[in-house]
């Protein structure tokens, strides 16, 4: 069950049941955990206040990855954990996993010089189990130049390439959390746990209310399971066990720009000069921009990104590469994350760990802070040993739209869909766009398309409305603003086609879900306040 349609059948399962384990936050935390304990045997409900990976989970830099940078603070075990997560979130997802080559640019003066670039890579390429073809080669100024032309040469020493893996952190957690309904957890989002109940000083359940009716219930389970990223305090303050070691919020901003205006050819990551470093990588058509790490101490909800922040990442790429400079108006999109890390007395935001921490209170309530998408389903293992006897099988569960063996199966099954889907989409790009979205799910897309087509007025938008019919039925899209941003990544890849593109699946969205006019301009409303704020720089 896992459709907008089902939603009251939800909540009344929801409000009826005794669940073996509940749990609070659709990341990917949440997720991990909500697949990991369906496939053990377990009763299973996850409640999510905002849309699945609405904190969090769509903000990231969109990596998975080993996390070459831990090394400096010698977190080796990290390193050799997610690193070997890596690649099994790319065998069971590997639609949605893309490996791509980094170079790193070895730059006079900068943190990590020749020796020191080939050395740690080489342990990185040793602790995280990287395959032999992707391991790190080293390369001198002149073939660099010729591997990327547009770095400036005067203080270019030379480069290192190492492999990392792209991805789509929404669609990670919405395939994660689509697996884990398909194995029977009861997943609903817009449904926000208020507090807890308890018998005696345990608890036994949590007082929800579901946000798009007002309805308010008690969901009841044996465990209860605080994976709320970073409002997990926020919730153990409410269980009074909010003590000892707390959440430290730092703040990550990216920018996307036309790749026309910053048109690199392999992604990067490289020295900002005050000893951090940021990644550019290009994509559909932009390159973006990433990441800052400030303190931060304000409201949870929509962080903002600052002039500061733009201005730090803008004068970063603009310092190594020879392109016009880029300027604050070459920005189209941008997002803002919060990163829940455990506080460590002294350690600047780079300097804390990313490992995770899980802090069991005297009431059961189990919370789990700290960690990396990348490791989520190590993350979602720990927890479930701490309610389950069975062993966790999570490595081998394929996610939904990830029945491949290979990427070449993925090429070949994009040609087929290509040809497939002629007479109702002659546009190849749009039908390949589906597959890195849905995977093999791409086929459920094109057969409602062909269903649809006869009776449609605009033949044109065909597969538009099929996908918007997809995402309502299979993946719990109940708004525009879930279905541009977190369904379709569209608010920061697509931006320049969102005008074009927002009437059509207005509409598709208004027949879909019965919306009146006045339902229709209050989505169109909520959307556009989004539209505007990745632009809105204070
Ligand atoms: C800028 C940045 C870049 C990053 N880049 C990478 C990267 O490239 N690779 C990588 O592996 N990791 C990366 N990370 C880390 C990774 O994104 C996070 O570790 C991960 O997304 C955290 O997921 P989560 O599920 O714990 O939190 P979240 O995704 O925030 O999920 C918690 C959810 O709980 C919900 N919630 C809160 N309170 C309640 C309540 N009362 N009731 C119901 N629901 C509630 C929230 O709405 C939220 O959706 C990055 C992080 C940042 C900030």
């Amino acid at each position: 069950m896992f459709s907008a349609l089902e939603r009251p059948q939800s909540i009344d399962l929801l409000s009826s049941s005794e669940f073996d384990l509940l749990v609070i936050g659709g990341g990917i935390t949440g997720a991990g955990i909500a697949l990991d304990a369906a496939t053990r045997g377990l009763s299973v409900a996850l409640i999510e206040k905002q849309d699945f990976a609405a904190g969090t989970s769509s903000r990231s830099t969109k990596l998975i990855h080993g996390g070459l940078r831990y090394l400096k603070q010698f977190e080796f075990k990290l390193v050799s954990e997610v690193g070997k997560e890596r690649e099994i979130v790319y065998r069971n997802a590997p639609h949605l996993v893309i490996p791509e080559k980094m170079v790193l640019p070895v730059i006079k003066g900068g943190s990590l010089g020749w020796y020191s670039s080939s050395f740690g890579i080489y342990v990185y390429d040793w602790l995280a189990g990287v395959k032999r073809k992707e391991r790190r080669k080293m390369f001198k100024k002149e073939e660099t130049m010729k591997l990327e032309p547009l770095l400036k040469e005067d203080e270019l020493i030379g480069s290192a390439t190492y492999t990392e893996y792209r991805t789509d952190d929404a669609r990670l957690t919405v395939e994660v959390m689509k697996t884990a309904a398909s194995k029977g957890a009861l997943c609903l989002n817009y449904m926000e746990a208020k507090n807890f109940v308890y018998d005696g000083n345990k608890v036994t359940a949590v007082m929800a209310e579901d946000l798009t009716g007002g309805t308010k219930m008690e969901i009841k389970a044996k465990k209860i399971v605080n994976a709320a990223g970073p409002w997990v305090d926020t919730l153990r303050e409410k269980d009074n066990s909010l003590e000892g070691k707390r959440l430290h919020h730092t703040k990550g901003v990216h920018l996307v720009v036309p790749h026309e205006k910053f048109p690199i050819q392999n992604a990067m990551y490289f020295d900002v000069g005050d000893g951090r470093m940021i990644f550019t990588i290009p994509r559909e058509g932009q390159t973006y921009i990433g990441t800052t790490d400030t303190n931060y101490k304000k409201q949870l909800e929509r962080p903002k990104v600052t002039k500061d922040d733009v201005n730090y990442l803008l004068a970063a790429v603009n310092r190594l590469f020879k392109i016009e400079p880029l300027e604050e108006s070459d920005v189209i999109s941008s997002w803002c994350g919060l990163r829940p890390l455990i506080h460590e007395d002294g350690k600047s935001p780079s300097e804390l760990s990313r490992k995770d921490e899980i802090f069991i209170s005297e009431s059961g309530l189990i919370s789990i802070a700290g960690g990396k998408l990348t490791g989520y389903r190590k993350m979602a293992e720990r927890v479930v040993d701490l309610v389950s006897g069975k062993s966790c099988i999570t490595d081998k569960i394929k996610l939904e739209g990830g029945d491949f063996q290979s990427r070449k199966m993925i090429a070949e099954y994009t040609d087929n869909k290509i040809d497939e889907a002629k007479q109702v989409c002659n546009n190849p790009k749009k039908i390949a766009a589906l597959v890195r979205r849905y995977g093999s799910n791409t086929d459920v897309i094109i057969k409602r398309a062909y269903e649809i087509y006869q009776q449609a007025e605009n033949k044109e938008t065909v597969i538009d409305v099929a996908e918007a019919w997809y995402v309502v039925n299979y993946e719990m899209a109940g708004n525009l603003c879930d279905f541009m941003i977190r369904r379709t990544g569209r608010l920061y890849f697509k931006i320049q086609d969102v005008e074009a593109e927002l009437p059509i699946f207005a509409e598709a969205f208004a027949q879909l879900l019965g919306w009146d006019d006045t339902e229709r301009q209050k989505q169109l409303a909520e959307f556009d306040k989004e539209y505007k704020e990745v632009l809105a720089f204070v």
